[in-house]
């Protein structure tokens, strides 16, 4: 794609995009009368408009039918969480019987860590990126000292080489390796959320397995983003939530995928509660558990139907639009904003700006991550004012998400033309 730095060009690139329609199925943010140029989907995804009726559909059941509504609603609550795998599943590359929605995300990680993560003296350790989210890092360290062990000694980071920002496959592949026998699990972020990048999760999943360590993957920034392939991957399992890219609403549902060869294996220890219990005897409460197979085994409480049914409205816009589709639409978003960027850089007004998101569309999602200069925070509150909405991290990083559903080449020339002046 030859792109170019006009307010004409970006408008053309809208027309013919063939997904231009679906930004008109959200609620656009505005500030001062005007929408805002909203660039943070990767924080928490805006609103569908069809989210509403989701929802009502399931309050005029609860007034009209009370607890009958479990099996007598028009979406019955017994089965919800079915009502979501299809298409969740598509989203990440799995089978349906290998994916559940409940929960919320760092809940889950533990929950897969402490049937995935089995530590014994020998094999105890666990790689994780660096830098990981807070929440990521808090959750393996307190299983490693579950389990006894100092998260100092237990937790490995990978980090980027001195003066790099992002991670080599090569690099971790070796960490990998040369952590052998005592690596138990690989825990990392599909995309990490700091520089954007998009790890390379086949062959990360094959390292490990190759050691004997397990697998499992954050993918709070990778769903709804990325094209995954979990099962093909054999990733062993993944979690993720769904108010990022995945527009379900602040603290929405998150997702679980556990990989078949341990899906259907009803020995494999986890933390049990009801609604893991097969479904065909969940009601007949028998004191023995005996967990569904599938990912839907590891299900404690019923499900949250509100949250879901906001879920359930978004997956449908995904199921329209197609994830293939959208990842096209946002390999172009996003290049056409880092050849912005790098314009500006060679302008006679020298901005100076560091992309730290990897360059190669297949290491990234939407998100660019931006090292601004000195007077970064200057400039992103200057952006805020005139009404874009970004994502400041200190010390100097402003991440910036065109999301293919709502998001315009007009929205990310704009923005552009914005730092340039
Ligand atoms: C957003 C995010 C979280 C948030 O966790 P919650 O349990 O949903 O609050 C955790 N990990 C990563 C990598 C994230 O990006």
């Amino acid at each position: 794609m030859n792109f170019q730095n006009s307010l004409d060009f970006a408008k053309k690139m809208d027309l013919y995009d063939p997904l231009k329609n679906f930004r008109q199925k959200f609620y656009l943010p505005s500030q001062n009368g005007k929408s805002q140029i909203y660039f943070c989907g990767n924080s928490l995804g805006l609103q569908p408009k069809s989210t509403q009726a989701h929802i009502e559909q399931e309050l005029k059941d609860w007034q009209t039918l009370g607890v009958e509504g479990h099996f007598h609603g028009k979406n019955p609550w017994y089965y919800y969480h079915h009502f979501v795998e299809e298409a969740s599943a598509r989203l990440v590359g799995a089978k349906k019987d290998e994916v559940v929605i409940m929960n919320s995300l760092t809940v889950n990680l533990h929950l897969m860590m402490i049937s995935f993560y089995r530590p014994t003296p020998q094999r105890y350790k666990i790689l994780i990126e660096s830098p990981a989210f807070p929440s990521d890092q808090y959750a393996v360290a307190s299983q490693a000292q579950i389990y006894g062990y100092d998260p100092k000694e237990a937790i490995v980071e990978a980090v980027p080489r001195v003066g790099e920002e992002t991670l080599r496959t090569e690099d971790i592949l070796a960490q990998i390796e040369e952590l052998g026998d005592e690596l138990a699990l690989v825990m990392f972020g599909g995309v990490n959320y700091y520089t954007g990048q998009f790890f390379e999760l086949e062959k990360i999943s094959q390292a490990a397995h190759k050691v004997g360590a397990k697998v499992g993957f954050d993918l709070a920034h990778a769903a709804g983003n990325v094209l995954l392939n979990l099962h093909d991957w054999e990733v062993d399992f993944a979690v993720w939530c769904s108010y990022k890219y995945l527009n379900s609403g602040p603290g929405g549902t998150s997702g679980a995928f556990v990989h078949e060869k341990h899906g259907n294996n009803p020995n494999i220890p986890r933390l049990a509660g009801w609604w893991g219990n097969d479904e065909k005897t969940r009601f007949q409460m028998p004191k023995q558990f005996v967990p569904q197979a599938g990912a839907a085994g590891w299900q404690i409480s019923n499900a949250q139907v509100f949250p879901m049914a906001a879920y359930k409205a978004s997956l449908e816009i995904f199921e329209e639009a197609g994830i293939e589709n959208l990842r096209k639409k946002g390999d172009l978003l996003t290049g056409y904003l880092e050849f912005l960027i790098n314009d500006l850089n060679q302008s006679e007004k020298q901005g100076n700006f560091n992309i730290i998101t990897p360059h190669d569309p297949n290491q990234r999602g939407c998100q660019l991550s931006i090292l601004t200069g000195e007077n970064g925070k200057t400039l992103f509150d200057k952006l805020t004012q005139v009404g874009v909405v970004a994502d400041w991290r200190e010390p100097n990083v402003i991440r910036v998400a065109p999301v293919p559903l709502y998001n315009t080449f007009e929205d990310v020339w704009q923005f552009a033309h914005i730092l340039q002046s």
